[in-house]
Order: structure tokens, then sequence, then C-alpha cells
């Protein structure tokens, strides 16, 4: 069996993914690019990479058993990434919760033998691509409080119209 690119995240609700939208629209008058489909937003909190059929297996055997502790990140900025040309919505400050969050999943990946990566965690939701300018637009729409309870783990697979995501396997939400 092939391997599975695989990839956590937040993932959000049509509501909330609508908002988005919103943000992408505002965004789009300034920085131009493409859209990302409202269907595809997420906030990723590990990239795994390849992973091979019988690891990718036991991940999604073991992700429901995954505590992962339920908060709030409230998106209230743009920002970009210049390199890859990405502009993206985030928050100013990782709140703690969400770093011991991150941190927390990569501790128990590395049961599984995944090493974290050296950089540090920049939560974001990728909003446009090939961004033709390097400079965020100066104000973002209102704050969106985004509340979450659990984690999915996604297939990355390629497609001919670009890559398609698929939710493999996902925490059991916990009570807030
Ligand atoms: P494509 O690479 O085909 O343009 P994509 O970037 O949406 O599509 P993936 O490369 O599979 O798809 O990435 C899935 C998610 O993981 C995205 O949120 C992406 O930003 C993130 N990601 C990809 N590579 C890395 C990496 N090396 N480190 C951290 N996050 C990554
Ligand atoms: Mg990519």
């Amino acid at each position: 069996m092939p391997p599975l690119r695989l990839f956590y995240a937040l993932w959000p609700d049509a509501t909330l993914a609508q908002t988005l939208s919103d943000w992408t629209a505002q965004a789009r008058l300034h920085s131009h690019g493409r859209p990302m489909r409202p269907e595809t937003l997420h906030m990723t909190l590990a990239f795994l990479g390849s992973v091979e059929k019988d690891i990718a297996d036991e991940l999604i055997d073991a992700t429901p058993y995954h505590r992962l502790q339920p908060g709030t990140v409230t998106l209230d900025r743009y920002g970009v990434f210049s390199r890859p040309g990405i502009l993206w919505a985030g928050p100013e400050r990782t709140p703690d919760s969400l770093q011991a969050s991150h941190d927390g999943l990569w501790l128990w990946l590395s049961a599984f033998g995944f090493v974290p990566p050296a950089q540090p965690f920049r939560p974001h939701v990728t909003l446009l691509r090939n961004i033709e300018r390097n400079d965020p637009p100066a104000d973002a729409p209102p704050p969106i409080a985004w509340h979450y309870d659990r984690m999915v783990l996604v297939a990355s697979e390629a497609t001919d119209g670009g890559s398609r995501y698929r939710v493999v396997a996902q925490s059991r939400p916990q009570p807030v």
C-alpha cells in the first residue's frame, strides 16, 4: 500500500468557514492571489508528511483516544509568508492553551516515531496563495473567536486539480 501524506488540523464548522471566506474576499482586494475553497480551510497543528501505511493505520486507530484540551483561538490579523506567497488569518499572539495542545500532540506523536519540527509553531489559516504583494492588508475584519474541541487527521491527496483533503480520523470531542 502506498504511503499517505498526513497532517493534524483544527477544522472550522461551516459558519466559521463562511466568515473566513469573507476575510479571504476582503484580503484579495489588496493581495490578489488564489483563494482557498471554504471547505478546505483549516489550521494545521502538525504536518507529518509521507507516512507508511502501517503507521498511518495505527494513527487512524489511535486518534480518537488522543485527548485534545478544548480551547479558543482568536483570529484577529492578516499575515503573509512571503516565500511561499501565502496570505493567512491568525492570532496576534498564540494562546498558551493552543501552544500546549500543539506541544502535547507532538509529544504523543513521538511515541509513533515522529520528530517535532525545529521551527516554532505559527498558527494560521491559509486564505490566499500566489499573492502579489508582500505586505498584508492593514485592517482585518472583526476578530473571530474560534472555539475548538477536537482535531482531525487529514490525508492530503494529489489530484489533477491540486491537493484534495480527506478526513481519515478525528479526536473525540472533549467536554468544555
Ligand atoms: P499543495 O502542496 O499541493 O499546494 P497543500 O499545501 O494545501 O497543497 P499539503 O502540502 O499536503 O497541501 O499541506 C497540508 C497542510 O500542511 C497545509 O496546511 C500546509 O500548509 C501544511 N504543511 C505542508 N508542508 C508543511 C511543512 N513542511 N511544515 C508545516 N506545515 C506544512
Ligand atoms: Mg503544500
